[in-house]
């Protein structure tokens, strides 16, 4: 890819319409772009063949249509397919596709940096080395390859890949407006779902701007005195502060925020963490907690067993007076689900479970 050259892809429509200008070509051309990107899904200019070739030319020569590369491809047994991509040389992210057992809701999990600067104890992630923030079109663009991979088209989109979200906030915001777009990927602003590790300046953005979408937080610890042991995040915006803007969250927005909590015998588990966690729920009252056992075998940590989840979760379901979602972790055999993207395996490679 040229450096500097204008990257038609991942550009709201008000862009393209002021680039289109400064070449002096119509305003319409700018929708005519935008609609055959996600809607008509062009993967060349060559295929806007309702442009002249004097347009097409002008195009080319002004503005890029890149696209991300497959490296690896990984299918697990329960059908999540996990995808290894290079966005730019030398810098690889995983995408994932979850269609549910029953076929009706079809997620695709996007990354939006490569690696990460959080080091939460528990991620697979946080073990990569950080090489920067993903750009519009290479976090849009892991939805179109896999979805022209797949033959298919995802219900809903996930921002839960690799990296924090609200540490490349505009660059996520403006790519959730293009799959919320009625032109753009048309997907409702529900279907969308935004996830952070904590980072409290995002989420008062978030707020501020009123946004539509989904918002999921990734407490995984209810004690503020330990959750910096587990989380690093919480150094910077420790517990209290994150759910005082929680609270100031379904307030202002009048929504429902999500939870997530990993579970990890010793760590976040048993009774007084449950207690915690309870007592947080109701003081923010309009939420809901997905529980998720523990993913990754690096670390010094076990799975959680049935029994705990069990319990752990009852506790929880009778007491908090929240929705309680004991989430599944598809993928698990190809280092697929939550915790597990860090880029394992060997270039070019195309591995099926049986
Ligand atoms: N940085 C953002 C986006 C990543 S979402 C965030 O933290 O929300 C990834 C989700 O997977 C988070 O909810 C995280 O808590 C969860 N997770 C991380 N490691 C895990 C593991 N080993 N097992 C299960 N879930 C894990």
């Amino acid at each position: 890819m040229k450096e500097d050259i204008f990257v038609l892809k991942g550009k709201r429509l008000a862009e393209l319409q002021e680039f289109c200008a400064s070449l002096g070509l119509e305003p319409y051309r700018a929708k005519q772009i935008y609609q055959g990107i996600y809607k008509n899904r062009y993967s060349s200019l060559e295929q806007f063949t309702t442009f002249s070739k004097e347009v097409r030319e002008k195009l080319k020569a002004n503005a890029s249509f890149p696209e991300i590369q497959l490296g690896r491809e990984l299918i697990s047994k329960d059908g999540t397919r996990k995808f290894t991509f290079e966005v730019e040389p030398g810098k690889e992210v995983e995408t994932v596709w979850i269609p549910s057992g029953d076929g009706d809701r079809k997620t695709i999990c996007i990354s939006s940096q490569v690696g990460c600067t959080l080091n939460c104890a528990f991620c697979a992630t946080g073990l990569l080395e950080y090489k920067g923030n993903l750009q519009t079109w290479q976090i849009l663009d892991q939805i179109l390859q896999v979805e022209k991979i797949v033959q298919d088209r995802a219900t809903n989109i996930v921002f839960m890949g690799m990296g924090e979200p609200m540490h490349n906030y505009f660059s996520v915001l403006k790519a959730a407006h293009i799959l919320n777009d009625k032109d753009g990927f048309c997907l409702g602003a529900k279907r969308i779902t935004i996830s952070t590790a904590g980072v409290t300046t995002g989420i008062n953005r978030f707020i501020e701007n009123k946004e539509p979408f989904n918002f999921a937080i990734s407490l995984n610890h209810p004690n503020p005195n330990a959750r910096s042991s587990v989380m690093d995040v919480n150094d910077k915006h420790p517990l209290e502060k994150l759910l005082e803007t929680a609270r100031r969250f379904t307030q202002e927005l009048d929504r429902m925020i999500t939870f997530e909590y990993v579970m990890i015998p010793d760590v976040n588990m048993g009774r007084e963490n449950a207690e915690r966690l309870v007592k947080i729920a109701r003081s923010v009252n309009k939420c809901k907690i997905n529980v998720i056992p523990l993913n990754t075998d690096f670390t010094k940590w076990r799975r959680p067993t049935e029994e705990e989840v069990g319990e752990f979760v009852s506790y929880l379901r009778a007491k908090s007076g929240v929705p309680i979602l004991n989430r599944r972790s598809p993928g698990r055999d190809i280092n697929g689900a939550c915790g597990m993207l860090a880029l394992k395996g060997t270039r070019n490679e195309k591995i099926v479970q049986t």
